[in-house]
């Protein structure tokens, strides 16, 4: 059901009794040290306090809302979701840990997993006893993805996998991870989609290496992965052998939800901030701050208007796309112009004035907006070909 559709069917009132709900429980669970952690750049900070937290949200029931209910879910309609994504991030509750398990393989695993596969693995996502990694990039495949080279054998029950990932978000931490794999050679005249599986592999075994990769803020928050010979249970293939590729694809597309609206918010505070730091620097008074700094909050209204108008029609081609184009642009334009306001002391100033750390690491790590999800190229690529109908690309 579209988000229209639900409003006009759910009492207006229930939905805010709701809001109250969830914005008491924040309240009253967010300590001062999980405020705000775990932002862009600082996906580290306080760790285990963040992991205890993401258990505390799933033991009253928030963190897998959006689940259906026979699968440990509350059912929650869009608006709900909307609702809740936009308290957590008004509340400054952390960054989630658990987010990969949540919103990409627990989806994947109800759409099209077996029942075996559901009932071992939705609870300890849904509790976030089990934290999981997504094992799709190599070094020779990320937009590219279909040339992935990590294989894996059956020997007896159990797939053995050797090859290498990377920039695998979190494997420093996560228990699973989704590898996509292939598992037959291409057929003659196929495509080189086929003979690829969909596997989950437990990471604490002496087969996975992870070794952490430090990124431009001074974090590790992503890693290579290397399979040597590690091995993973003959029936943990999620749909059939060899037709890995659909079910990789599905997972893509759960990663983007209500979840957008929460991130704007956040954006919405960031736009704030930085307008408060302009007046203390004195850079407002130069005008093209001062341009940037409307340009910016248009951007971000229309960005705002555009989610709220995908949510609440039926999706059409392309539309998240630009969704997803319009975020990462406004996220990366944002930092450069915190860069302008701090001048000299964006470069120069040592570690350790909070203003300037934050600034400065939102403006390195959005560099990387553009990249992950689908590098902004490869989807204005999707809107060229399956919008406009421009001719496809040239590909193998
Ligand atoms: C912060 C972060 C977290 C990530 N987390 C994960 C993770 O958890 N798991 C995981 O599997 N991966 C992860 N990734 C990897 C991410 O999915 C890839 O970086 C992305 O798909 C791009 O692949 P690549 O880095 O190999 O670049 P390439 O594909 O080599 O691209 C290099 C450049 O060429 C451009 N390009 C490539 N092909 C085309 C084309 N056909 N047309 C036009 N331009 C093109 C790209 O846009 C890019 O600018 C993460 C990346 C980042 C930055």
């Amino acid at each position: 059901m579209s988000l229209r559709a639900e409003r006009e069917a759910t009492p207006v009132d229930d939905d805010q009794e709701f809001r109250r709900e969830i914005r008491d429980w924040l309240a009253a669970n967010v300590t001062d040290d999980l405020r705000g952690a775990g932002g862009a750049g600082r996906e580290n900070e306080v760790f285990e306090q963040r992991l205890a937290f993401a258990r505390k949200l799933a033991a009253a029931g928030w963190s897998t809302l959006a689940w259906p209910v026979e699968h440990g879910g509350r059912g929650a309609s869009l608006a709900r979701q909307v609702i809740f994504h936009e308290e957590y991030a008004r509340s400054g509750a952390p960054g989630r840990v658990d987010h990969i398990g949540v919103t990409m393989v627990g989806p994947t695993l109800m759409a099209l997993g077996s029942a075996a596969q559901q009932a071992r693995f939705l609870p300890g996502i849904a509790t976030a006893t089990e934290l999981w990694c997504q094992g799709y990039s190599e070094p020779g495949a990320g937009s590219d993805l279909a040339a992935v080279t990590t294989r894996a054998r059956l020997e007896g029950d159990e797939w053995v996998l050797t090859g290498q990932k990377v920039w695998t978000s979190l494997a420093h931490v996560a228990d699973w991870c989704f590898v996509l794999a292939r598992t037959a050679p291409v057929p003659p005249g196929a495509s080189r989609h086929a003979g690829l599986s969909y596997l989950l592999v437990p990471m604490r075994q002496a087969g996975v290496t992870v070794r952490p990769i430090r990124q431009l803020t001074g974090d590790s928050e992503f890693n290579e992965v290397f399979f040597d010979e590690a091995r993973t249970s003959r029936d943990l293939v999620v749909g059939e052998p060899g037709g890995g590729w659909r079910v990789a694809m599905a997972t893509l597309g759960f990663e983007r939800g209500a979840a957008t609206v929460g991130q704007q918010v956040g954006f919405q505070q960031d736009l704030d901030d930085l307008v408060a730091l302009a007046r203390r620097t004195g850079a407002v008074a130069d005008p093209a701050v001062r341009e940037r700094l409307t340009r910016a909050w248009i951007d971000l209204t229309v960005l705002r208007a555009h989610t709220l108008r995908v949510l609440a029609a039926p999706p059409a081609v392309g539309t998240a796309t630009v969704i997803k184009l319009l975020w990462s642009r406004w996220r990366q334009g944002i930092g450069e112009l915190a860069m302008a306001v701090l001048g000299p002391a964006g470069i120069a100033a040592p570690p350790g004035d909070a203003d300037v750390d934050r600034w400065r690491r939102l403006f390195l790590f959005s560099r990387a907006d553009t990249i992950y999800g689908g590098s902004n190229e490869i989807q204005r690529g999707i809107l060229a070909e399956r919008v406009l109908g421009l001719p496809r690309q040239d590909r193998r």
